[in-house]
């Protein structure tokens, strides 16, 4: 976004940017008498110089309208891609850098939120987050700790350095814009440019794509980064990298990359919440009679249990402050024993149940 020069109002009388109030009235004097149309009615040129001056001694006299039209052209003269990158402090109203200036201003105002893709902006634009899923081992989602992760990235494209012309093809003047980038319109006194929204900006586009690209100017590749797992992660569970995510093409931040955690299954162990809980499979001799049973808790511990005669499928027992550690709270290690049934194989063995069966008085 830029101001065009023909109306500099400075240059129009002549005077520098810091003449004083005098110079400016002196200066207006001379010119207003020398192209006054009164004394040049064969040119009419004059005319039009005429008008021009006054229009800018109306401007440069009057201290109130001087200091928006200075405000106005330190921020046209700054160029468009300064002005794309412009962000608005927070509470700074209208999110123009000239606060209640006025008229000049409110003329200006309505681009200062337009970026060079002709659409309006209020905020930086953050990069895109990325969104993962993951499986964690059922022993790293215990212990928690570093965990490589394997993130799709988008590059600058090496072979055509972004460009996304193939290296050694002509490039094209855009014809939008014929080649300047920028494109004119009028908005008030002031003749402004604008980005052409055609070529972005660049003046040029592409002929003949980049076969690495194919003209888009990025290439994907796989970044490697660690996260840290937390402790005792349960399933479900989404974990946020700071800016990791896209790069933002605006000046705004990175995005974030966010990991949901899904925790793999382990053959003895189920997880429930902090708690763990194993299945200890007995037959009925063990059951009948009382037994030692040997269980390793998720810790790697090895412990004994004394399981009374007369122990029924079912029975729970806790091992306290076995199960998993996560904010300071441990869970426990549940264990429920199952009773395994005896299969009959042959005619000795149903004789012998059916005998204790009679005995106890069962029927089936
Ligand atoms: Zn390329
Ligand atoms: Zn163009």
């Amino acid at each position: 976004m830029k101001l065009v020069g023909e109306k500099n109002f400075y240059k129009i009388l002549g005077v520098t940017e810091t003449a004083s109030k005098e110079d400016i009235k002196k200066s207006y004097r001379k010119l207003a008498k020398k192209y006054h149309p009164d004394s040049n009615r064969d040119n009419p040129h004059i005319a039009e110089r005429f008008k021009e001056i006054s229009e800018a001694y109306s401007v440069l006299s009057d201290p109130e309208k001087k200091k928006q039209y200075d405000a106005v052209r330190a921020w046209g003269g700054g160029g468009y891609r300064d002005f794309a990158q412009y962000q608005p402090p927070d509470g700074m109203g209208g999110g123009t850098p000239f606060g209640d200036l006025g008229d000049i201003s409110e003329m200006f105002r309505s681009f200062f939120s337009f970026d060079d893709h002709g659409t309006r902006r209020k905020k930086p634009e953050q990069g895109k987050d990325i969104h993962l899923e993951i499986e964690i081992p059922f022993e790293q989602a215990l212990k928690g700790g570093k965990r490589s992760i394997a993130v799709p990235v988008e590059d600058v494209c090496r072979t055509c350095k972004g460009s996304g012309s193939k290296p050694g093809s002509k490039v094209q003047k855009c014809s939008h814009c014929g080649g300047r980038g920028s494109v004119s319109f009028n908005q008030g006194a002031f003749a402004v440019k604008k980005p052409c929204s055609y070529c972005y900006g660049r003046g040029t586009v592409i002929a003949t794509p980049c076969p690495d690209c194919r003209g888009s100017g990025i290439t994907n590749r796989v970044k490697k980064i660690a996260v840290e797992i937390p402790k005792g992660v349960a399933g479900g569970t989404t974990v946020r990298v700071k800016g990791q995510g896209r790069k933002s093409s605006k000046g705004g931040y990175p995005g974030d990359i966010y990991i949901t955690c899904r925790v793999g299954e382990h053959p003895f162990f189920q997880r429930n919440g902090l708690n763990v809980q194993t299945e200890v499979p007995i037959n009925i001799a063990q059951a009948a009679f009382g037994t030692k049973v040997q269980v390793k808790t998720v810790h790697g511990k090895t412990v004994q249990l004394n399981l009374p005669a007369g122990t029924n499928s079912g029975k729970r027992m806790k091992l306290k402050g076995q199960g998993l550690t996560k904010d300071e709270k441990t869970g426990d290690h549940i264990i429920v024993v199952q009773v395994l049934t005896p299969q009959i194989s042959d005619a000795k063995q149903k004789e012998l149940l059916e005998t204790f069966a009679r005995e106890k008085g069962f029927s089936w």
